[in-house]
Formats: structure tokens, C-alpha cells, sequence
């Protein structure tokens, strides 16, 4: 291969909550780095991955869902995720196909009415309806942004993804790699692990916890002669009743979530992990800049 041609860029992936950008982004990179559930705000901050071949590097951005948001941690995400627009080369705008009568009132068009950025459209969740179903509102999305192009994917099965690769490298500049073709994402090892333990927490509590749940990895050492880590991680809630439910009757609640989360470090870091984990109440922490920086959202 000539070594000009070699093409790079930046990719931001947005939407709304819920249609699936983190699911895309590991599918895209193979590794999960972003974690996933059914519920809104899973997705905090930004994340970056890449994807790297021969011929390109794709660095990939993945973003809280776009939502409208008065203050605190919800308007904190959603300026986390319009901040990239500008500052990328490709944006992805993903919507899901079996919610289509919300596809059309996504406030995301206003954002993109602001931006230059070369704009694909992604249609996911493809693999829940007959494609062709999908057709109609599509024209209608096609006719509020000049889209360089849509592509109708299956972010968890698969499908559409390599189409949509061959269109998003075709939108990107030649260019340098700008990671080391190893990078898989520029995201501390402890921030991927508490994470996990709140990606837990997602899918086994319910109501207001997921929301009122923050954490932090306080301390990360490594064994190597053991091939052992000791993760010690704070799981922060705004009251004494959500540290009631989070701990569980005996503790039991704590025990699944710290063994689920376990699991998936050790898969992750090769190595054998020895986790603890501490319930903190921190009245209001939503609510309060100090604590949104303390844990990693400003
Ligand atoms: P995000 O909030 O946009 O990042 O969405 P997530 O990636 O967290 O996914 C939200 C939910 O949609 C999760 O339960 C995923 O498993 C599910 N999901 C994502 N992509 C697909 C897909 O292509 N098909 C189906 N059936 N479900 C999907
Ligand atoms: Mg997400």
C-alpha cells in the first residue's frame, strides 16, 4: 500500500438514549470499552476507541445520549456529546427503527443545522423490524439534513456494519494514525472497571438507582508475580435507602454485583482480580459541581 494513502479521522457517534451508539462502538473496535443497558444515561461521558488496519484509523467517539436537559449531571452529558460536532471529521447519527414515531423529534436536528461536519445517518436496531418498514421515515429523517449517505445496521447482530465502514472511510481525509495501530482506547484501565461495576448495578437494580449511582475506583495495584489486581472501588448513591438496596438483605445484592463486575475485569486486564467495594452516601451528588468533577463528568 502506498503509505499517502492511508486515511484517519475522528468519528463522533450521537443520538438519542437508548438506540444503541455504545453497543455500535464495541462492536466497531471488537472489545466491549463502552458499557451497555437498556436504561438512558448508561452512557456518562465521552469515550474514545479505535479501530485501526493497514489502510485506516478510525477514532471513534462515543456520547451520552442527546436529550433536552436543564442542569446538573443530564445537561453536563449532553454538552459532553455536542461538544464533539465541530471537532470531528465524520459524525454518526444513529437512530433506532422500531421507534418510529420518536425518530422525528430527536433535538439533535437543531444541533446539526450548526455543523459543517459530514453527517451519515444509521439506522439500527434493523434486525427488530422488516427493513423495508423503516422506509418512509427514513425519507422524512433524509429531508431535514443533507446526510452524506444511510446505512441500515444491526449494532448487536452485526449486520450492515461493514457497509457502513467502507462509507464512513470514504468520508474520511488521508491522514497519519494518530494512536499506535495496538491503541484500543485512550481510557485508563480503573475508569473501564468502575464502569463495569456500574454497568452492574444497570442491570440489577431498579427505579431511581441506576440513576443516583456514581463510581469511583479508589485504588488499582497490581500483583504482576501473582498475576493478581486489588481494585478497591467506591459506589457512590444520593441516600441511605439506595445504600440499603444497592448492599441488598445480607449483602447479598453487592455480592452479585461485585462478582458480575469481576468477571468481566479479569477478562479484561488477563489477570485475576480481588475487588472491594464501599456504598457511600453522598447527599445530592447530581447536583453538585464539586462531586461531578470528583467523579469524572466535568
Ligand atoms: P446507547 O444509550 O445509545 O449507548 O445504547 P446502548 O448501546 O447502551 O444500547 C441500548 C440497548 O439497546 C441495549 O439493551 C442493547 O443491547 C440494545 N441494542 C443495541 N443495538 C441493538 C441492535 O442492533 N438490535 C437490538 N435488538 N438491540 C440493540
Ligand atoms: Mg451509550
Amino acid at each position: 500500500m502506498i503509505q499517502g494513502e492511508f486515511k484517519s479521522g475522528f468519528v463522533s457517534i450521537i443520538g438519542a438514549p437508548n438506540v444503541g451508539k455504545s453497543t455500535l462502538l464495541n462492536h466497531l473496535v471488537g472489545q466491549k470499552v463502552a458499557i451497555v443497558s437498556p436504561k438512558p444515561q448508561t452512557t456518562r461521558t465521552r469515550i474514545l476507541a479505535v479501530r485501526t488496519t493497514a489502510a485506516y484509523q478510525i477514532i471513534l467517539l462515543d456520547t451520552p445520549g442527546i436529550h433536552r436537559a436543564r442542569g446538573g449531571l443530564n445537561l453536563a452529558m449532553v454538552r459532553a456529546a455536542l461538544a464533539t460536532l465541530n471537532t470531528v471529521d465524520v459524525v454518526l447519527l444513529v437512530v433506532e427503527a422500531p421507534d418510529s414515531n420518536n425518530l422525528n423529534n430527536i433535538s439533535v436536528f437543531e444541533a446539526l443545522h450548526t455543523t459543517r461536519t459530514h453527517v451519515l445517518l444509521v439506522v439500527n436496531k434493523i434486525d427488530l423490524v422488516r427493513p423495508d418498514t423503516v422506509d418512509d421515515v427514513v425519507r422524512s429523517l433524509e429531508s431535514r439534513h443533507q446526510f452524506k449517505g444511510t446505512v441500515k445496521i444491526s449494532a448487536l447482530h452485526g449486520s450492515g456494519i461493514d457497509e457502513l465502514v467502507t462509507r464512513l472511510v470514504a468520508l474520511l481525509p488521508v491522514g497519519p494514525a494518530y494512536y499506535p495501530s495496538d491503541t484500543l482506547t485512550d481510557l485508563p484501565e480503573r475508569f473501564i472497571c468502575g464502569e463495569l461495576i456500574r454497568e452492574k448495578i444497570l442491570h440489577l437494580t431498579a427505579e431511581e438507582i441506576p440513576y443516583a449511582t456514581a463510581v469511583t475506583v479508589s485504588s488499582f495495584r497490581e500483583d504482576p508475580e501473582k498475576n493478581l489486581i486489588h481494585i478497591q472501588a467506591d459506589i457512590h448513591v444520593e441516600r441511605s435507602s439506595q445504600k440499603a438496596i444497592i448492599i441488598g438483605k445480607g449483602g447479598a445484592m453487592l455480592r452479585q454485583i461485585g462478582q458480575q463486575a469481576r468477571l468481566e475485569m479479569e477478562n479484561l486486564l488477563g489477570a485475576r482480580v480481588f475487588l472491594e467495594l464501599w456504598v457511600r452516601v453522598q447527599k445530592k451528588w447530581r447536583q453538585d459541581p464539586r462531586a461531578l468533577r470528583e467523579f469524572g463528568y466535568q
